[in-house]
């Protein structure tokens, strides 16, 4: 199955410091990683513009859309807090970040490219509705599922985060509905950023039980992730049968992340993005929207990122086409 791909040079122009985590050399490493391993010749690159800062307000406060804009045309180094950085293009990187997901949903939503992979930031899964935090600006994937549901007409969205920290902008923006179900593999809220994502968070009034919190224990990795996809994830993502999956998808689970604890290998994220078009072929027309968040070992990145594409590429097999 052919597979898009979503990058744009100008994402490299959301400047962060030369010390941050997040900077833009992890682009050209999965970039080039992508290409030496000859996966990117088999994509096929979206054409995309950037959001519509009306589109991006049906999720955020209109005002903190403009306030984005203000701090990082007025040249201000952060906003919300100190590790979140700006630079005079930011505004503009993360509405093309925001164009990007949503020309992924369109091409999914047409049948043309029923799975993409977005390579973009800054990232979103943090961002709140009024609230910049934890390297995000806009909540991309927040923004697709909202799109899915008020342009194309979708009932049931899933996202499933498997980023290291916790989706608190996401979590919080949905967990009042039932038509997005959020699900959240993370380590700890004791041990790590943001410190929500407690298993007691499942959603609240009409959203009760569709949130889903699976925080892991440092240290984690292939053996517990294969328990709980096999106990929680693929079973509720089934019952819920969603009709698009959206993947926020940080890499910084991985052994030997710098700013986490738990230990996935990079083939780990082969067997998860298995399971998961397994629920997407069965229920989704196939369609899943992958888009970068966290990761931040430059060694592994690449190689994460292989292997979650070339498992996206696996075609559908016919027993999961009976289905
Ligand atoms: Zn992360």
């Amino acid at each position: 199955m052919v597979v898009g791909w979503v990058y744009d040079r100008f994402f490299h122009r959301h400047r962060t410091d030369e010390t941050h985590p997040e900077r833009a050399d992890r682009l050209e490493v999965i970039v080039s990683d992508l290409a030496a391993a000859g996966v990117l010749d088999r994509m096929r690159p979206l054409q995309f513009q950037p959001a519509p800062a009306e589109i991006v307000g049906w999720v955020h406060e209109p005002a903190y859309v403009e306030l984005v804009r203000l701090a990082c045309e007025q040249g201000f180094g952060f906003i919300g807090s100190s590790d979140t950085k700006i630079s005079p293009e930011s505004y503009d990187a993360a509405l093309l970040a925001v164009g990007g997901v949503l020309g992924a949903c369109d091409a999914a939503m047409s049948g043309e490219v029923p799975r993409s992979f977005c390579a973009v930031r800054p990232p979103g899964h943090h961002a709140e509705r009024d609230l910049a935090m934890g390297f995000c600006l806009f909540n991309n994937v927040a923004i697709a599922a909202e799109y899915l549901i008020r342009r194309h007409g979708l009932k049931r969205v899933a996202i499933l985060d498997w980023d290291v920290h916790h989706g608190n902008g996401i979590q919080h923006i949905f967990e009042e509905r039932r038509d997005v179900f959020y699900i959240s593999i993370h380590q700890t809220p004791q041990s790590l950023f943001p410190g929500t994502g407690y298993e007691r968070e499942i959603g609240h009034g009409p959203g009760e039980g569709f949130t889903l919190n699976i925080p892991m224990k440092p240290g984690s990795g292939d053996r517990e992730y294969h328990g709980v996809f096999d106990t929680q994830v693929f079973p509720r993502l089934d019952e819920y049968a969603p009709e698009f999956v959206l993947l926020s998808t940080g890499f910084d689970a991985t052994r030997g992340d710098p700013i986490a604890s738990l230990n996935l290998e990079p083939s780990s994220y082969g067997w998860m993005t298995r399971e998961i078009a397994e629920i997407a072929n069965w229920h989704s027309h196939g369609r899943i929207v992958s888009v970068l968040e966290g990761g931040y070992d430059r060694v592994r990145l690449g190689q994460c990122a292989i292997e979650h594409i070339t498992a996206m590429m696996d075609e559908v097999t016919d027993a999961d086409a009976e289905r």
